[in-house]
């Protein structure tokens, strides 16, 4: 993998990362690991690869430069990484197409995923459906009911969507599920897992597929003279931003800066800051050691953001080691503080950015003086805002969002939409 300068020793980034997993787990484990590296040296693989990227997903995705915003914030020049113009409209969709043509290169015809806010799942599910591979979706019971529209596209795309109903019944305990079914069933299934997270060799798979981004940025900042002073991406999991700084990790410029879920506030249960929170420790759980929001026991404390894809207790270890080395810098942003940013560059520059994404948006404004003007700043855009209508709405015009939902319901229980659905054939 000569293109990669930042793979792990041994599944180890300094003393985080590792495959802390029971021992049904460590054959597939070593036969993807074992896979992967054939496949990455494997030509035939990576040109399709590269014509998926091209015609399916998309790529490459823009570098904008952003003028407006440049001028209003007065310091760096802003440039905006539209990965959310990648098909399906975020940059999941690079480690699902990876994984799931991966996965038909070992021979496996079956594909199973974990996912939260039904972002993960959605992307995977489209991979399936584009590479004719059967799709079963872990979803916890309680994100089942609150991420309905992801549930409804998912299915579109012809996956089963199975509702885990164990423990807190979200995120943790559908990973735990797939495992399951992953040990249960290795010979037929590939667990595609959705971030650079996870048991060894899963954080350099993910950042493996997710680096053309970075690749991208700093090919075209070199075709356009563009001096980057820093690179700022916010942090789930870490697959968008690891996948971004990728080709810049070894190098000791430019600034490198992950944007955290701040929640509402510093305390236990208000934010998902697992590098820069009060409650940060390190830890191993889900089969990998890194930072986690814990308690004394050991045990996940509840988060919370207004942007489900960067609320998770654990952080890749790869951005943990990266973090404490002092080569990323690690801020936290407020929720409000990401909605005056999707704010700012929807009304500035018309590009509306996913509520994820908004935290990298907030964390540029903060710092745009803080470069000379002759550098720029360079945000991933790692999704669109569309999705997130039904979050922003009831914030930004709450009264309105209320009136349409009290008539759309009138609508559908009364009206004769339902008669046209029964006739169609839907369920209800
Ligand atoms: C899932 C998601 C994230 C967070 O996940 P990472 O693995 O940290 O990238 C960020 N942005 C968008 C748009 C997402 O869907």
């Amino acid at each position: 993998m000569e293109q990669n300068t930042s793979h792990s020793d041994n599944g180890f980034f300094d003393k985080f990362g590792g495959k802390y997993v029971a021992e049904v787990l460590r054959r597939p484990l070593d036969e993807l690991e074992i896979a992967f590296t054939d496949a990455m040296k494997d030509n035939d693989f990576l040109e399709e690869l590269d014509l998926i990227r091209r015609d399916y997903i998309g790529r490459e995705t823009p570098l904008y430069f952003a003028p407006t915003a440049t001028k209003l914030l007065g310091g760096a020049q802003i440039y905006i990484k539209l990965e959310g113009l990648a098909n399906t409209g975020a940059h999941k969709i690079n480690n699902a197409i990876g994984q799931c043509l991966l996965a038909k290169r070992m021979g496996k015809k079956r594909i199973i995923a974990e996912t939260g806010a039904g972002q993960h799942g959605l992307a995977t599910a489209a991979a399936c459906a584009k590479l004719g591979l059967d799709c079963t979706i872990y979803m916890g019971e309680v994100d089942v009911r609150r991420q309905q529209p992801n549930v409804a596209a998912m299915e579109l795309y012809g996956a089963r969507v199975h509702p885990v109903t164990s423990g807190s019944r979200t995120l943790k305990d559908a990973v735990n599920e797939a495992m399951r079914d992953w040990a249960a069933n290795p010979d037929t299934t590939h667990y595609v897992l959705g971030s650079a997270l996870g048991p060894a060799p899963f954080p350099d798979i993910v950042r493996e597929f997710q680096s053309v981004i970075g690749r991208e940025v700093k090919r075209q900042a070199a075709e356009r003279g563009i001096k980057i002073g820093a690179m700022v991406a916010c942090v789930g999991g870490g697959s968008n931003s690891i996948g971004f700084f990728e080709p810049f990790i070894n190098e000791k410029k430019p600034r490198l800066i992950g944007a955290e879920a701040g929640g509402i506030g510093p305390n236990v249960g208000e934010n998902a800051s697992r590098m820069t929170g009060n409650a940060a420790r390190d830890g191993i759980m889900q089969g990998y050691k890194s930072r986690f929001l814990l308690d004394e026991d050991g045990q996940a404390l509840p988060t919370r953001s207004i942007s489900a894809g960067l609320d998770y207790c654990g952080i890749g270890p790869q951005l943990a080691a990266l973090g404490k080395k002092g080569r990323v810098e690690f801020t936290s942003v407020l929720d409000r503080d990401a909605l005056d940013a999707v704010k700012f560059f929807a009304r500035n520059e018309g590009i509306l950015f996913a509520l994820e994404s908004a935290h990298a948006g907030a964390a540029a404004i903060k710092i745009a003086r803080e470069i000379p003007s002759d550098q720029a700043i360079i945000i991933n855009m790692s999704g669109r805002g569309d999705k997130d209508v039904f979050i922003t709405s009831p914030v930004f015009r709450p009264n309105e969002w209320l009136d349409f939902l009290h008539a759309e319901i009138e609508r559908l229980e009364g009206g004769t939409d339902i008669h046209e659905a029964k006739i169609m054939g839907g369920k209800k």
